[in-house]
């Protein structure tokens, strides 16, 4: 039972009896009684609206101390409005038979929301899972040259788009593509705000109310959403699905060309694997096919990596610069999966190509940040001096030594009194790389006997610990993987360990 009543008439007191609400409006002076509610309660029981007598009002709450404390934290209008939200809810909850909680409660319920409410955010977390591209932790982290980058972009001004020597408008995109052309071989690239829109404005700028040719075990989900078919029908092209899911040959491209085809797309199978009984058409004898035909090909790499992956004992992952060196038109690969940057779709190919892609409409839409372009551009020159499996963090996870894991492990287990084991385990890229593709590495394995809710209990203690460490069960125990922790990480993993394992 609740009257609520706007605009002048604000502030309403209600005064309770057990079967009479009276309401009171506060005018300058004096208290004016706007009515009274009466009712009969069949049941003789307690009314229900009895309960909102404890409700504190919001100037109550005001006065309080640690409220006031929050004021000065935030602002007064932050406050009354977190305040005023949570009276309602408690009226809600009244209604729907709650109590109404002590008012210590209450203030303890506010501070803890508003700490965790008006929060930055994302916040720090350690990544203990050995998931080095891990999506829902961030995929790469940045090295420190290319957070210093994007700090001095984000500080102050900038020459993003002006030529300091001539004093005209320059354009954003310059300077990324000299390098990106000397690493990749390309004629030339566009860089947009990710992979996703890459795809989608290549599609849209090149092949647009035309057909476009991708075999059947290619036109797949990539992962949140991302699905060839539908990013195809975005674009306004329409989609020509040829092979089988497990073979595609250049005669099933070749077949399907009509004069309303508009590209060959290849895409890279990121996140699964299709074994066994398999044949696709390679990327030069695509570009073949296409230069007979005059029809662009199009390659979504997907991770694109710059690096040879086998030297890490890992399989094959397609690098940019041998679908340039294969002839590809257009290649789109993104900044934060195997290159190690941040979040940033890639394109790069023939300059003409590039160049319809520039003056699409779209492009405007999709254009990558000032942030990020700084942040990949220090990345890229990280490949360029040749010192990137030093300086970029996910290199340095991939080629971690081993024995380095191990000794960390050994390390760690120091600190747990007894409850912990080194064990060998496997890492993984993640992140939509290197599907089933796996690095040995060493883990702290933690017994969780009788302690609190078990492995489930403990990665949750974990994850709420200061910082908060993302761990994995496996076999019922919560294992650390030091690949992943980042140099200046130790301490704070350390500590969290301790807190989570005293329950
Ligand atoms: C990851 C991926 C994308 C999307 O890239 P984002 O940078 O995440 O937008 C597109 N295509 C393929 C093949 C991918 O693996």
């Amino acid at each position: 039972m609740a009257i609520w009543l706007r605009g002048t008439l604000s502030i309403v007191y209600p005064e309770l009896n057990d079967n009479i609400l009276a309401y009171f409006y506060k005018t300058r002076n004096p208290w004016v009684m706007l009515g009274v509610l009466e009712w009969s309660n069949p049941k003789g029981k307690m009314p229900m609206p009895t309960g909102y007598r404890n409700i504190p009002s919001v100037e109550k709450l005001l006065s309080n101390k640690r409220i006031c404390r929050l004021v000065d934290e935030y602002s007064h209008e932050a406050v009354v409005h977190l305040v005023r939200s949570r009276l309602e809810e408690v009226r809600h909850g009244i209604a729907d038979g709650d109590t109404s909680p002590s008012l210590d409660n209450l203030v303890e319920d506010m501070v803890k929301r508003a700490a965790s409410l008006w929060s930055p955010w994302p916040r720090h977390v350690v990544n203990a899972t050995g998931v080095i591209l891990h999506t829902n932790l961030g995929r790469a982290p940045l090295s420190h040259e290319a957070t210093e980058a994007l700090l001095n972009a984000a500080e102050g001004y900038s020459n993003l788009e002006l030529d300091l020597h001539d004093g005209v408008r320059g354009s954003r995109q310059a300077h990324i593509e000299s390098i990106l052309c000397q690493l990749t071989g390309a004629e030339a690239s566009l860089v947009v705000n990710n992979n996703a829109s890459a795809v989608l404005l290549g599609l849209a700028a090149i092949a647009s109310k035309k057909e476009v040719i991708v075999s059947r075990g290619e036109a797949v989900e990539i992962g949140g959403g991302f699905r060839i078919p539908d990013v195809l029908r975005e674009s306004g092209a329409t989609l020509t699905e040829v092979g089988t899911t497990n073979r595609t040959y250049l005669a099933d491209y070749e077949g399907a060309i009509t004069h309303d085809t508009g590209a060959l797309l290849k895409v890279h199978s990121s996140n699964f694997l299709i074994t066994g009984f398999t044949h696709d058409a390679v990327m030069a004898e695509l570009v073949e096919v296409g230069a007979r035909h005059q029809i662009p090909v199009l390659h979504d790499l997907g991770s694109g990596c710059l690096v040879e992956t086998t030297q890490f004992g890992l399989a094959h992952e397609p690098m940019a610069q041998e679908s340039i060196t294969a002839g590809a038109d257009l290649v789109f690969f993104s900044g934060d999966k195997l290159l190690g940057g941040p979040q940033a779709g890639i394109i790069i190919g023939k300059k003409e190509k590039i160049s319809m892609l520039a003056r699409h409409p779209l492009a405007r839409a999709m254009r990558i940040d000032k942030l990020n372009l700084a942040a990949l551009t220090t990345t890229l020159l990280h490949y360029l001096r040749a010192e990137a499996l030093d300086r970029i963090p996910v290199w340095r996870m991939v080629s971690m030594p081993i024995e380095e894991l191990e000794a960390t492990a050994h390390l760690w287990q120091k600190d747990v009194d007894g409850r912990g084991q080194v064990v060998p385990g496997l890492s993984t890229i993640g992140g939509g790389s290197l599907p089933g593709e796996t690095l040995s590495t060493w883990l702290l394995a933690l017994t969780t006997g009788g302690l609190l809710g078990g492995a489930q209990g403990l990665v949750s203690r974990l994850r709420k610990a200061e910082p908060p460490v993302v761990a994995r069960i496996e076999e019922d125990r919560v294992v650390i993987d030091p690949r992943t922790v980042l140099p200046g990480e130790e301490d704070g993993l350390r500590s969290s360990l301790k807190s989570a394992l005293e329950g």
